[in-house]
């Protein structure tokens, strides 16, 4: 996610507090002016237990492979074991595969038929997370960033060293693999896609006048190109989840998200306070990041981002950890995998499918 936003202040959330938002148009082609729909149901639901102990082994394994970033040989690897574990559970498995600046890029996405069908939903919910970590330590706790600049080129980055990234990177997609499992036993009335993105942070956030470059790869190669396969739907909605492992997690309601998807942001927050989880879930905090939900919300898809701060504010609440050599397996725990899981899993689980 971007490094030159992050700042956490208390501020009232600015969208509907009721959830209710004008109704989406049909064009596939998109618009980014906040149109979800939002359908909520009060009925508890029976459903398979998340598991945090499991998230967490799927959390640790990723960091064995070490540092995940483009255009490695553990980057491959990763991939390969990625793609198998959702082939376990999706009734389609597929790989978004393409290039950047000659290094392979690969979306895997599971897609979930919903409950009694034997074909994806026209409009699935989308859950994802980026599977790839970041090539250098630049964090702003880091102790290797001072004077480091990211340069492209045949070796890649002028790098200092990669990062093992278990909360950034690992976490989400274990929470994914784990929810992976829940669908497969018990398939939810809605079609799922659980999209593991690749390419999130490879790049230099600060180019392009802060938009980024070489960074957000796969979520924006998805938002441009879903549509040409129809195994992928028109997703109704997005969750993305990033950085949902640290131990002292925290969750402050995200700004974009709250621009684009209110309705999506006040359902997810509802069900985690039914769910007990209101001190990790904060409704009185907002944060701004830059993240994979922007080119999804660009592209019609209302989409929020469940990330623990970063610790550029003022507040105390950042995971500082961030983009450096620490943040290791050590600072996660399958608990707070759990409270995310858990609220995902009851939000999928109580969805009924779009008209
Ligand atoms: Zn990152």
């Amino acid at each position: 996610m971007d490094t030159s936003v992050g700042a956490v202040s208390a501020v009232a959330p600015t969208g509907s507090p009721d959830g209710n938002a004008a109704p989406k148009s049909g064009s596939k082609t998109g618009d980014n002016s906040g149109t979800e729909t939002v359908r909520s149901s009060s009925t508890k639901t029976v459903r398979p237990t998340f598991d945090g102990d499991r998230a967490y082994g799927l959390l640790t394994k990723q960091c064995d492979f070490g540092p995940r970033p483009l255009g490695t040989p553990a980057h491959e690897k990763l991939r390969v074991f990625l793609t198998a574990e959702m082939k376990k559970y999706a009734d389609q498995t597929i790989e978004q595969k393409f290039d950047y600046r000659g290094m392979p890029v690969t979306n895997i996405i599971g897609v979930f038929y919903p409950a009694g069908a034997s074909a994806p939903a026209k409009k699935p919910v989308l859950l994802l997370a980026h599977w790839d970590t970041r090539p250098v330590a630049d964090g702003p706790f880091s102790s290797e960033s001072r004077g480091s600049r990211f340069v492209y080129g045949a070796q890649g980055w002028n790098r200092t060293t990669p990062i093992i990234g278990a909360n950034d990177g690992a976490s989400g997609a274990a929470a994914l693999l784990e929810l992976a499992r829940l669908f497969k036993q018990r398939k939810p009335d809605v079609g799922v896609l659980l999209l593991l993105d690749d390419g999130e942070d490879y790049g230099d956030f600060k180019s392009d006048q802060g938009r980024g470059e070489g960074v957000e790869l796969g979520s924006r190669y998805f938002a441009t190109h879903y549509m040409e396969d129809a195994r992928f739907g028109y997703p109704d909605f997005g969750i993305l989840l990033d950085m949902i492992g640290a131990k002292n997690l925290v969750l402050p309601k995200e700004q974009y998200s709250q621009n684009h998807a209110p309705g999506t942001n006040s359902k997810v927050f509802g069900i985690a306070e039914e769910l007990g989880y209101k001190k990790i879930f904060l409704y009185g905090e907002t944060q701004d990041v830059g993240d994979d939900h922007i080119a999804l919300n660009e592209a019609g898809i209302p989409t929020i981002d469940l990330i623990h701060p970063l610790p550029n504010g003022s507040s105390s609440l950042g995971y500082r950890y961030w983009h450096t050599l620490q943040d290791t397996a050590d600072k996660c725990s399958g608990a707070s995998l759990k409270v995310v899981g858990e609220t995902v899993a009851e939000v999928i689980y109580r969805e009924t499918p779009a008209p």
